[in-house]
């Protein structure tokens, strides 16, 4: 069943899933209009209502085309739900194809993107701060927009800058300075994930667990050793950017302006558009919220008015709620009163679950989010499980069946950190869809098991791509 979220709303896919909760898809019933709303659990954590306190202040004072929009806000006693601009195109992530990431051309078109949002978020006096492929999101158009503020602050006010201390950030992306305990500027250790996300996006590996003297592949970059992979599959002109990008001491370490001068950065590629891996996603049908009347709520309706912060930038965040947007129909899932707590969201992830209520059986309703970690089997349910626990367990994978119809799998990556990924088996039409879904790890690394895990169940998988469509 589709769960009602708003009268006219619903609930029809999980987009992803952290630590603080989901993000879901939420679509109009009439309008076909997409919101992605992160439904954060306030239980979960001590911190976690101020901490999406934080994230709410500082996401909705950003208003770019690089930066997923923050639409609006709803609270109720133990769950707050952020009203998201939806990218349909998913993670920049999912277009990284383990060890070998993808063509050059479309790394640098990616990468120019990028570097743009980051020198609109440092404009801002806004840090992310955990920029990395899975918080990268891509439109229809393949437009790649930063997402995920949570760990986001802000290091500039009013023209001062302020020094850093907090130590937070994936540790493969992180800056070695931030790991130092010592305070450090924002900027540079932004643009430093950068470098790491150019490096994933070029060679479909990470260089190191993080940057710090234990750990061997980074003393080897220290030391030059670009004889090794990851270097040794990058092209010289990248390798030069990347020399300057990854640079130890943060004073050394390439600015905005040198990125946009480098070589490599300036090349222009022929414009034969850059070729999608075949697994990426074609546009999605729903229409995206997009600009228009102001829909923020007044001052009095909002959760949090100027002044109420505790944080140190109160002014910067009270005066800054700029979202807009165009659709009374947002309006109502955003404030409306017919709003009812969403159910475990598995029920309701696809179209052949989905009832034909009129309005929505000739709409692209069902049209969902392609993914590169999604498969059919010609069998049952129940015989794709026996046949995935089989295949998990000769690879040594840990498998449990956590619901009807989902395994949870555990095991580690190559350099021994604990992976979690969930595989939810779905009835369609009498084809089962078999769905991955990274819970916690390195995303490279759960996609480098999915890929042998695929392999494994050639013999029951149907061939052609995973066409999620009634
Ligand atoms: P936090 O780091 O604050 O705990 P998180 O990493 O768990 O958050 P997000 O990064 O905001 O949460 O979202 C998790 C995943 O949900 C993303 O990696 C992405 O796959 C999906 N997602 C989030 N926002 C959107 C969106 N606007 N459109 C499409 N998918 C989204
Ligand atoms: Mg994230």
């Amino acid at each position: 069943m589709v769960t009602p979220f708003v009268d006219g709303w619903d609930f029809v896919q999980t987009l992803g899933e952290g630590a603080y909760g989901e993000v879901k898809l939420a679509v109009n019933r009439s309008t076909q209009e997409a919101v992605a709303v992160k439904v954060i659990n306030l239980t979960k954590s001590k911190g976690a209502a101020d901490n999406v306190r934080k994230e709410v202040c500082i996401h909705r004072m950003l208003t770019n085309q690089r930066v997923i929009q923050f639409y609006g806000q709803r609270k109720e006693p133990n769950v707050q739900f952020l009203f998201l601009e939806y990218a349909s195109g998913g993670e920049l992530f999912d277009r990284i194809e383990p060890d070998q990431g993808m063509p050059q051309r479309q790394a640098h078109n990616y990468f120019l993107q990028l570097i743009s949002g980051v020198e609109y978020l440092h404009k801002k006096g806004v840090t992310h701060r955990d920029l990395k492929p899975e918080n990268l999101l891509l439109d229809e158009h393949d437009n790649l927009k930063i997402s995920d503020f949570g760990l986001a602050t802000v290091f500039r006010h009013q023209g001062k800058e302020r020094l850093l201390g907090k130590c937070c950030g994936t540790p493969p992306y992180v800056a070695p300075e931030v790991l130092k305990k010592k305070e450090y500027h924002a900027e540079p250790s932004d643009l430093w994930s950068c470098g790491v996300i150019l490096v994933a996006m070029l060679a479909g590996e990470l260089p190191w667990d993080e940057p710090s003297y234990d750990c061997k592949e980074f003393c080897n970059w220290l030391d030059k050793r670009v004889e090794l992979t990851p270097w040794v599959k990058i092209d010289t002109i990248v390798l030069a950017l990347l020399k300057k990008m990854l640079s130890e001491v943060p004073s050394r370490r390439y600015t905005i302006t040198q990125i946009k001068n480098d070589r490599w950065y300036c090349k222009t590629f022929k414009s034969k558009g850059f070729s999608r891996l075949p697994s990426s996603s074609p546009p999605g049908s729903f229409k995206r919220v997009c600009t228009g009347t102001d829909l923020s709520p007044s001052s009095a309706n909002r959760e949090e008015t100027p002044g109420k912060y505790s944080s140190s930038q109160p002014s910067i965040c009270g005066g800054l709620g700029t979202s807009t947007i165009d659709s009374s129909s947002v309006e109502d899932l955003i404030y409306g009163v017919s709003f009812s707590q969403p159910v475990h969201l598995d029920d309701m992830l696809l179209g052949s679950q989905l009832p034909c209520t009129p309005g929505n059986s000739q709409t692209p309703f069902q049209k969902l989010v392609k993914r590169m970690t999604r498969f059919f089997t010609k069998y049952s349910v129940e015989e794709s499980i026996h046949s995935l626990l089989e295949v998990l367990e000769k690879l040594g994978y840990q498998a449990k069946q956590t619901s009807a119809g989902q395994l949870t799998i555990t095991t580690q990556d190559k350099r021994r950190n604990p992976l979690t990924f969930k595989a939810t088996l779905v009835d369609m039409d009498g084809k089962v869809l078999v769905d991955f879904r990274l819970s916690k790890g390195d995303g490279l690394e759960f996609k480098r098991k999915f890929v042998k895990i695929k392999g494994k169940l050639a013999s029951i998988i149907c061939k052609g791509p995973v066409q999620l469509q009634r």
